[in-house]
């Protein structure tokens, strides 16, 4: 058989995140024997942010990947099996559960954990990757707080972008948006206030060029789509907000998912529609998308899964 499984786990957990980590943690201690796969980025997205300062526990502030790295010191520490892995493929049509890791190797589980996390969407432009985490950040709560008292921009119109903006505007002196199109995506109570901040200043029909700076942001060059006109904006931060893309792909046609592909889980827990299968983390959040909630998931999620073990009589 071509999905013949060649390991059997008690608990897997897919992703390595602060939900991930968290979950490994709580599971390991539990001793559910967790063997934890981490995707392609091991840590997940603080690894790619600077300092983290708002995680309760480090009162000077920390980088997010020395973050990531104490997470699985912690996990290995309370002896979950952790591993360098990404999960291609899942089989949920009969218990015990079956998931593919790169591509080749198949694995039996008890109990599911998916902490896959979600990805920010960016631009695309070069000047935006080299100067990602030197003032180009896709995280205004995360990353604000840097920019106290400085002239930022932000593109993007959906709630998200309005959000964020309006974070932003009790920061920093300006906060310059700049919107594609004629109007906003974001619901109209958020456009309203947006358009009524004294301190943010929408550019319509507006594109970014170019982000300018060498080793950090200094300004940021847009056109506007229609008169093709260009303009130079002095900036010391660079935020895009133009959506996320949960990382669920896998799990089309098993698991229920919005229209965005975020993971449902049963509200106030990590349940899934199939038992055993439990979500955590950003994948099924779109709405707080922070690391200390996802790792609030992350626990609530070993223990449904250690509860559904016990139920089951698995362990
Ligand atoms: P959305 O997909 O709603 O919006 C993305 C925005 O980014 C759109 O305005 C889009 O423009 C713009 N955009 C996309 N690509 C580009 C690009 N290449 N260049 C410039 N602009 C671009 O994502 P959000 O993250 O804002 O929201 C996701 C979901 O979460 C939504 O359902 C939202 O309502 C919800 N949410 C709710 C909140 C709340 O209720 N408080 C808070 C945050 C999110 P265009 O409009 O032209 O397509």
């Amino acid at each position: 058989m071509a999905n013949e499984a060649t390991e059997k786990v008690h608990v897997l957990i897919i992703g390595s995140g602060p939900a991930g980590y968290t979950a490994a943690i709580y599971a390991a201690r539990a001793n559910m024997k967790p063997v934890l796969y981490q995707g392609i980025q091991p840590g997940g997205q603080l690894t790619i942010t600077t300092e983290v300062e708002n995680y309760p526990g480090y009162p000077d502030g920390i980088q997010g990947p020395e973050m990531m790295v104490h997470f699985e010191k912690q996990a290995a520490r309370m002896g979950a099996d952790i591993r360098y892995g990404l999960a291609t493929k899942v089989d949920f049509s009969q218990h015990p559960y079956k998931v593919q890791i790169d591509e080749e190797k198949w694995i039996e589980a008890d109990a599911v954990i998916i902490c896959t996390g979600a990805s920010a969407k960016w631009l695309g432009l070069p000047s935006e990757e080299r100067l990602n985490g030197f003032g180009v950040s896709a995280c205004a709560v995360c990353d604000g707080f840097f920019f106290k008292g400085k002239e930022v921009a932000i593109v993007g119109a959906g709630d998200t972008a309005a959000e964020e903006a309006l974070y932003l505007s009790k920061l920093c002196t300006t906060v310059h948006m700049f919107i594609r199109r004629d109007k906003m995506r974001a619901s109209k109570v958020m456009q309203e206030r947006v358009l009524n901040a004294p301190n943010i200043k929408v550019y319509w029909n507006t594109d970014t060029d170019e982000i300018l700076g060498e080793n950090k942001v200094e300004a940021v060059r847009i056109k506007n789509n229609q008169t093709q006109e260009t303009q130079t904006i002095p900036i010391s931060g660079f935020f895009v907000a133009i959506g996320h893309h949960p990382n669920s792909d896998i799990f089309k046609g098993w698991l229920d998912m919005d229209e965005t592909g975020y993971l449902l889980t049963t509200p106030g827990t990590t349940k899934t529609n199939i038992e055993g299968v439990f979500a955590a983390g950003d994948v099924q959040d779109k709405n707080y998308r922070q690391a200390v909630t996802a790792a609030g998931s992350g626990c609530m999620a070993a223990l449904d899964a250690e509860r559904y073990l016990t139920t089951k009589g698995l362990v």
